[in-house]
């Protein structure tokens, strides 16, 4: 067991190494012809680096609760004493197992929570104050209880009473929650922590004519335009796409308007949106979780198998409240396997937003001027090394969306020319 533990340990700290200390000077120059200044990239590495101590400490902090948790013999002592509470319970067993967990990891996490925020607030990238801050992560602590006693709830529901088939019921059952979460998230959760307008009952209601012009162009059934008060939080600029069937809606940050994108900016960023709606890539993504999903619960389903009666989980059977540490260890280090993967999808998919932007809206330099826009104000990192995109990034860098919008105008003025 302490060689899995430390090779567990030296993996993440080669991740860490590289990912927050090796250079790649490459970057700077295909940033520079980007048309960023050497103070854009400076500034966009720099907080990069900065926030990379914040995440790996989470990342070093989460590991090395469930390793404590699930390999070491700790999950069994408190499991049996769970389950002498509970009258043999499993279920509000395994409850109190994860509610433990979560609340040894809140006490642990606070101080590096807290660090952020300072973080933050010297960066200028945070604008709620201590308490605001305090009640937005209290809502969202509380968000994550509600749905892991669901999921927790569920998947022992399913263990127990489908001892053979459970993986499959399972990832049937998580796909229906995430089609459930995804209907509910932008009328139920979102709202928790921000106000969404119409766009017509805002002071920028002045767009809506073009807006409207836009979807009528790329004929789809947008219900809904909204803003969101973003500006609440941080003066991030940003839209997205969100919602499942009759909620599906775009959304707009305020700080768009009042950082004063102009209407052709606005409209690229908002056919980049539609451009999701139209290649349907929330329910691709769902697609793609559920075939995730019962690959994972397989794999799982033959690990809790081995780890009946064997030291130092000792688990009674696939459904003992033991095996929830072990669980979530294996969905922890799952993630880090299949997150390269989901990201390169969300990569391409973002790359057929981008196409379908600049078609549909057909204002390459406007495309161009935003993601130059979009960078600075959120001071991102234009110069990213290939490996930390490879990893962690969901969006293509800003510098190859650029050199696609280029290649874009290019190859148009190309075909008008041989007209
Ligand atoms: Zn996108």
């Amino acid at each position: 067991m302490k060689t899995i533990v430390s090779t567990i340990a030296a993996l993440f700290l080669v991740l860490f190494i590289l990912t927050t200390f090796v250079p790649y000077p490459p970057a700077r120059s295909a940033a520079l012809n980007a048309g960023f200044t050497d103070a854009d990239i400076d500034t966009g590495l720099q907080l990069a680096y900065e926030r990379r101590f914040f995440a790996w400490a989470t990342i070093a902090l989460e590991l090395g609760i469930l390793c404590a948790f699930a390999l070491s013999g700790l999950g069994r002592r408190w499991a049996d004493r769970l389950l002498e509470w509970t009258g043999e319970r499993r279920i509000p067993a395994a409850l109190g197992m994860g509610l433990t967990i979560a609340v040894v990891h809140e006490i642990l996490w606070l101080p590096i929570g807290i660090a952020r925020l300072n973080h933050a607030w010297a960066w200028d990238t945070y604008n709620l104050d201590f308490v605001g801050w305090l009640i937005d992560h209290a809502k969202s602590s509380a968000l994550s209880l509600v749905m892991g006693a669901i999921a927790v709830t569920g998947l022992y529901t399913v263990l127990i009473k489908f001892p053979r088939t459970w993986w499959l019921v399972a990832a049937v059952g998580a796909s229906v929650l995430g089609v459930a979460a995804a209907f509910l998230a932008p009328i139920l959760i979102n709202p928790l922590f921000n106000t969404f307008t119409p766009l017509g009952d805002t002071p920028w209601r002045d767009h809506e004519p073009r807006v409207q012009a836009l979807i009528a162009k790329a004929q789809i059934p947008v219900q809904e335009i909204l803003v969101v008060d973003g500006s609440r939080q941080s003066n991030h600029s940003n839209a997205y796409f969100t919602g499942f069937g009759a909620t599906r809606r775009i959304v707009l940050y305020d700080t768009l308007f009042k950082r004063q994108y102009t209407p052709d900016e606005i409209e690229s960023i908002l056919a980049h949106e539609i451009g999701h709606w139209r290649e349907d890539h929330i329910n691709k993504g769902l697609l793609l979780g559920t075939l995730a999903a019962i690959a994972g619960f397989f794999l799982l389903d033959r690990i809790l198998r081995f780890a009946i009666g064997r030291a130092p989980w000792r688990l009674k059977s696939i459904a003992d409240p033991a095996s929830l540490p072990l669980i979530l260890l294996l969905m922890f280090l799952g993630s880090w396997v299949v997150q390269p993967v989901a990201n390169a999808v969300s990569r391409h998919f973002e790359r057929q937003a981008d196409e379908v932007s600049l078609e549909l809206a057909g204002q390459p330099k406007a495309f161009i001027d935003t993601e130059l826009k979009l960078a600075r104000d959120n001071k991102g990192n234009v110069a990213p090394t290939p490996w930390n995109v490879w990893l962690f990034a969901t969006h293509p860098p800003t510098v190859e969306r650029i050199r696609m919008a280029r290649e874009w105008e290019k190859s148009t003025k190309g075909t008008k020319d041989t007209k």
